[in-house]
């Protein structure tokens, strides 16, 4: 039984990460080709069915069992999952993105010369990653680097365990300077709603298993993913471990830019802010960015 158990262990953690994504991708493609619904609506679809799915692998095969939330942890982060990943900028924005092109194309104003319209959604997808993944580097970096920025970024951070809910905790306004750099510019140039909605379903999904508490192994992809493995250091108590691996989807341009980082021998210690008592609740932390130096105060 254990050696069945430990057998399972290994195929959930080389396989989980590929399966789901190209499950969900597919899953996408096929409510597309066979209901009426637009393709803003299907893609939540398959975002749900990978939340269920690493729920449950969580459950089963953990990372470590002291990041196993409490409930208190989960009502927050189900909060921000809510009102910031979801209400705020997540679904409105995307519905609001919609809505900016489909007006931008009534009036024909959009720059439709500077992107490739004419290849397959799933190509121009790609594209849009690896573009929206530079600007968001440099963002992120510079919200690593530079205070004020820092300061808003720190609610991310704060947590000390790492679970796919919490892939949601950002302050209202590190959320919204993302959205100006990972969305806006593609509607400028009139990237269609279909090509938005599976970035979303690949965005959304990575998102969860690259914050999520599962025991997974991407090999060769941690060469193109920004997945769990690397994502891990980048919550470390450490700056010199944190201030690596900024890629949001993709780490190609950590490897570009040199803060690519997963050593071989270890395993990331503590995670989270210096200062311990940094408030986790929802409420508190709408306020805590403008508490200069807070982040680093000994609680
Ligand atoms: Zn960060």
């Amino acid at each position: 039984m254990p050696i069945l158990n430990n057998r399972m262990r290994s195929i959930v953690a080389w396989t989980a990460y590929p399966v789901v994504i190209i499950l969900a991708l597919s899953l996408y493609q096929l409510l597309l080709n066979n209901t009426p619904y637009s393709s803003k609506i299907i893609a939540y679809i398959p975002v749900v069915f990978g939340a269920a799915i690493i729920t449950f692998l969580e459950s089963y095969f953990p990372y470590r069992d002291e990041w196993t939330p409490e409930i208190s942890d989960v009502g927050n982060d189900l909060t921000f999952m809510v009102f910031i990943q979801i209400v705020l900028p997540k679904l409105l924005s995307f519905l609001f993105a919609s809505t900016l092109l489909s007006y931008l194309q009534t009036k024909d104003i959009f720059l439709k010369g500077f992107w490739p319209h004419q290849f397959t959604p799933f190509i121009q997808a790609i594209l849009m990653l690896f573009i929206a993944d530079l600007f968001r580097y440099w963002l992120h970096r510079a919200a690593h680097e530079w205070d004020p920025l820092w300061r808003l970024h720190a609610v991310h951070h704060s947590p000390h365990k790492l679970y796919w809910v919490n892939v949601g905790r950002f302050h209202p306004l590190d959320k919204a300077l993302q959205f100006l750099l990972d969305a806006f510019p593609f509607i400028i140039v009139g990237v269609s709603e279909g090509v938005l909605s599976i970035y979303f379903v690949f965005y959304a999904i990575n998102g969860f298993f690259q914050h999520c508490n599962i025991n997974l192994r991407l090999g060769f992809l941690n060469y193109l993913i920004s997945g769990p493995e690397l994502h891990r250091w980048h919550h470390s108590i450490l700056i010199r471990e944190s201030n690596r691996n900024y890629g949001n989807n993709l780490i190609v341009w950590d490897l570009i830019f040199g803060t690519w980082f997963l050593p071989k021998e270890k395993s990331v210690d503590g995670l989270g802010l210096k200062n311990r008592q940094y408030p986790l609740d929802f409420a508190s932390q709408i306020r805590t960015p403008f508490i200069k130096g807070l982040d680093k105060q000994q609680g």
